[in-house]
């Protein structure tokens, strides 16, 4: 059974060392055969999802280093997300940027789906901020900008992420944030879509409400990240869904005393409750208190690439 529609093929690296971090992004000479699972040496377990494991691979024969995905098809059948799962791959598989995670190809066999990722080696952006509780403004900063910049590419493609969470972003070679986990995204050609999904905390207005939406949804999370890595909880966090509602509906917001001014002015600036008001993608990246604080350090390859 094809669940999936062709995408392109993993490139080939280097035979002569381990591929891994910027270098892993550049796609090479397109292979012409599909893989299987014995192209690879399966490594340690990454992590676990819902519908399968995460396991450290290398090819064998260019001992180029991913991350493979391996979801069982009966639970995506019993679920019913063949669908889903479909249009996120072919969605991962068609953005290329520094701060979104590669999905460089996937094949399948009588039982399971494999997905073959780009390896985050500094892991998920929701354990590091568990670990420092809070970061600086330098590295929300820095996040800030990257986040910016990748949702910019996404936007332009008409894909929006609808999930930007800490637990949906992994870390590169370099402490570069990565976007993964597009299964909540959408491409948006001429309808926008009403489908209620997301956590509750990120949720924007408009999603709550059930109306119409469309890539401002983003900007009200990034807004909500912000917040939520400089503070180090959510602003809208309450004891129940509903007060979590009705706070985001109103928009009540509360500033530690703590939290710098430029950055209250950047996160109020995105926290609107009509989304033509929330400070579009171009002008966060311009935003005074981005520009003084991001260290923002981009790959080899993408550098060589602008
Ligand atoms: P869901 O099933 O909702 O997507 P999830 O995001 O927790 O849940 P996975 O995306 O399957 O599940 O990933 C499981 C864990 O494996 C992640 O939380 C992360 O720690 C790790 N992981 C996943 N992809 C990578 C990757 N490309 N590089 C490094 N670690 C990864
Ligand atoms: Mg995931």
């Amino acid at each position: 059974m094809s669940y999936l529609k062709a995408v392109p093929q993993l490139g080939e690296a280097q035979p002569s060392e381990d591929r891994v971090g910027p270098t892993a992004q550049q796609p090479g000479s397109p292979t012409t055969h599909r893989r299987t699972i014995d192209d690879f040496e399966i490594g340690r377990p990454l992590g676990k999802g819902k519908f399968g494991n995460v396991y450290l691979a290398r090819l064998k024969e260019s001992r180029f280093i991913v991350a493979l995905k391996v979801l069982f098809k009966s639970q995506i059948e019993k679920e019913g997300l063949e669908h889903q799962l479909r249009r996120e791959v072919e969605i991962q598989a068609h953005l290329q940027h520094p701060n979104i995670l590669r999905l460089y190809n996937y094949f399948h066999d009588a039982r399971r789906i494999y997905l073959v990722l780009e390896y985050a080696p500094r892991g998920e952006l929701y354990k590091e901020l568990q670990k420092c509780h809070r970061f600086d403004e330098q590295r929300t900063a820095t996040i800030m900008e990257e986040l910016a910049d990748a949702l910019t590419y996404c936007h332009d493609k008409k894909v929006i992420h609808r999930d930007i969470k800490p637990e949906n972003l992994l870390l590169g070679f370099r402490g570069e944030v990565k976007i993964a986990d597009f299964g909540w995204s959408v491409h948006t050609p001429s309808l926008r879509r009403k489908t209620m999904c997301g956590t509750l905390d990120y949720l924007p207005p408009e999603m709550i409400e059930g109306r119409t939406y469309d890539e401002k949804v983003d900007l009200w999370c990034i807004g909500v990240l912000c917040y939520e890595l400089l503070v180090g909880n959510p602003p809208f966090e309450s004891p129940s869904h509903n007060e979590t509602y009705r706070r985001i509906l109103k928009v009540d917001v509360r500033f530690p005393l703590s939290l710098p001014l430029g950055a209250q002015d950047l996160i109020s600036k995105l926290l609107r409750y009509q989304p033509l008001e929330r400070l579009p993608l171009a002008q966060i990246m311009e935003h005074p208190w981005v520009q003084v604080h991001s260290r923002r350090v981009l790959p080899p390859s993408a550098q060589m690439a602008s």
